[in-house]
């Protein structure tokens, strides 16, 4: 029998962390070198936030570069793993009766690429992204990820790729800044629930005060955290691989169940 997966909750941050070789670089390469090696990636992006869940279908999913006003080395960047179609299957399987759209159109965003092009560089894992219906509220998100938590055994890796804190509007863009304290404080409040196994705070995050309203001002780059901790097997690690705040107000803290 294959060995369990971890689960993974990534930071992704600023898209330029692709062509990066930073502290949040080597940690996610050195998760690659640390983790077993997975049969295939199921990834779960901030940036793949639409009405409806959707897993992606394609043998050869493109690399798409939704951003804009980066330097064209990054719109050069390609990440040519192959895609899974058995395991797009069998995530509309695990999921019946919740209709999941089998998509030819989406691909590897950069929430996905620009990490797993450090932690896989060969890109020879195969990759399925799953959206996040941005239509349901934060519960169903996280229950998902209980009925997709069964893949760790099959050799699939969760991986769930956004920020934890994530206000752009205060983001300092290029310019060292020191972590807002707002930031700092809903950081260590949600580590503490995360290595608590107190999912019921996390999922409603608004719960935990006003930091909460300037971490998450959008739910999109939150969300893949509740994929991961959703996917909890009973005796798993709690790590946490990468830490750091970004530019003040960006979270590039790593959970890894498992
Ligand atoms: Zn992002």
């Amino acid at each position: 029998m294959a060995e369990t997966l971890p689960a993974i909750f990534f930071g992704h941050g600023n898209p330029m962390n692709a062509l990066m070789d930073n502290g949040y670089t080597k940690g996610w390469r050195r998760i690659g070198e640390q983790t077993p090696t997975p049969k295939a990636i199921l990834a779960i992006s901030a940036h793949w936030y639409v009405p409806g869940t959707r897993v992606t279908i394609s043998t050869a999913p493109k690399t798409i570069h939704d951003f804009g006003g980066f330097p064209q080395e990054l719109y050069e960047v390609q990440y040519p793993a192959p895609g899974d179609p058995r395991l797009a299957r069998r995530v509309q399987e695990l999921l019946a009766p919740l209709s999941v759209a089998l998509d030819d159109d989406w691909g590897l965003d950069h929430g996905t690429w620009s990490i797993l092009r450090h932690v896989y560089p060969q890109a020879d894992v195969p990759v399925v992204q799953l959206s996040i219906d941005r239509m349901r509220p934060a519960s169903f998100h996280y229950e998902i990820g209980q009925r997709l938590a069964d893949l760790r055994e099959e050799g699939i890796l969760i991986a769930g790729s956004g920020n934890l804190v994530h206000n752009l509007g205060a983001y300092a863009w290029g310019r060292p800044a020191e972590p807002y304290d707002w930031a700092m404080r809903f950081e260590s409040a949600a580590k503490e629930r995360i290595l608590a196994g107190d999912d019921k705070s996390l999922i409603h995050y608004e719960t935990l005060g006003p930091d909460a309203g300037l971490a998450i001002p959008t739910p999109d780059h939150y969300l893949p955290l509740l994929y991961v901790i959703g996917a909890r097997r009973p005796g798993d690690s709690i790590t946490f691989p990468v830490e750091g705040i970004e530019g003040g107000s960006i979270s590039m803290l790593a959970a890894q169940l498992g």
